[in-house]
């Protein structure tokens, strides 16, 4: 039996108040994780807000923790109490069906976030199934890790999914807390990497993130140049594009994957697709076998988000930072409770 103190809200657009809970006895296949940091995603502010109308409350937020496991269940496997470990968008699955069997477990239809109808990060304890918390290579540092954990697979999984290559050439759209990341695994996996921002000033930024090339989406003449060009765009940002441009800067064969939670319906003609043969499609975070592989990747090639911290007591102030558009380029909250 554990309190778990953290920070929760007590319904839609409500700030963050101080909320404990006893999460009972810890199931046997879940381990509990005493968190030392936990990221602050965009996704945070969506269930937060009630967005995606899924919300259920009283909420601790936080889906990006990082910390050393202080529990665990009589059936968990592979983990160990005092090893560090991460947590992201899903704190468990079925584990039988198809999806989780064949490693998609990501997709499973039982799969619990971490953040409906479950308690998450922002606390001193976060429980999850084994799965589910990932081991932390030694070379991660732990305080800018936990972004990796959402965010961070996000934009690595599409290079896993559709067989990225080396010689490919990738577009990265909206340079922001998941663009930046993208920009940085798809740079360390060999691509030439293009970075299309409308803002101005994020275009030096985005080229010491690794972009070889940056590209207003509003610039005609630029975005002409670069067309019939691109193996995979990659889309980041949660608003509606003008689809038709972003689709002609695609080689034939070539995909247009949304990874942004953008929930205007999409407007696409089917001959801007058809004639090149191209695709559109999206995903939804990434697999614990994928979550490892990133955090292997990020470990070897020293990639880490860009942070900001705040303690955790801050919570609120860190909420209105990332609503405001001001986080450069992802929050990370530092655990504080006394
Ligand atoms: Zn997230
Ligand atoms: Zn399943």
């Amino acid at each position: 039996m554990t309190e778990i103190r953290g920070w929760a809200s007590r319904g839609a657009k409500q700030k963050l108040e101080p909320f404990t809970y006893n999460a009972g006895p810890l199931g046997p296949e879940e381990v509990e994780i005493a968190v030392q940091y936990c990221g602050l995603c965009h996704s945070d502010l969506s269930i937060l807000n009630n967005e995606w109308g899924l919300s259920q409350y009283p909420v601790i937020l936080g889906h990006e923790a990082v910390g050393r496991i202080v529990a665990v269940g009589n059936y968990v496997k592979g983990l160990r109490v005092g090893q560090k470990v991460g947590l992201g968008w899903t704190a468990g699955s079925c584990m039988h069906c198809r999806e989780c069997m064949t490693g998609n477990n990501n997709l499973c239809a039982e799969a619990v976030p971490t953040i409906v109808g479950h308690q998450g990060g922002f606390a001193d304890r976060v429980r999850a199934h084994w799965a589910w918390a990932i081991p932390l290579p030694e070379a991660l540092d732990i305080s800018s890790a936990g972004p990796l954990l959402c965010g961070g697979v996000t934009v690595f999984s599409p290079l896993l999914t559709f067989g990225v290559k080396p010689a490919d050439r990738v577009g990265i759209v909206g340079i922001g807390g998941l663009g930046h990341m993208g920009l940085k695994f798809a740079k360390a996996w060999g691509c030439e990497v293009t970075a299309f921002t409308s803002n101005p000033s994020k275009a030096d930024e985005a080229r010491g993130f690794g972009a070889d090339h940056v590209v207003s989406s509003h610039d005609g003449a630029a975005m002409q140049q670069i067309a019939n060009s691109l193996d995979i765009l990659i889309v980041t940002v949660n608003r509606p594009l003008d689809w038709a441009a972003m689709l002609k800067t695609l080689k034939p064969n070539g995909r247009l994957h949304v990874v942004g939670a953008v929930l205007e319906p999409m407007q696409i003609s089917v001959f801007d697709l058809m004639f090149g043969q191209k695709s559109v499609s999206a995903s939804p975070t990434g697999s614990p076998s994928a979550i490892a592989t990133m955090l292997e990747f990020a470990a070897r090639h020293h990639i880490a988000p860009q942070v900001e911290h705040f303690p955790m007591s801050k919570v609120n102030d860190a909420l209105e930072h990332l609503a405001a558009g001001k986080a450069r380029y992802r929050i990370v909250l530092d655990t504080d409770f006394v």
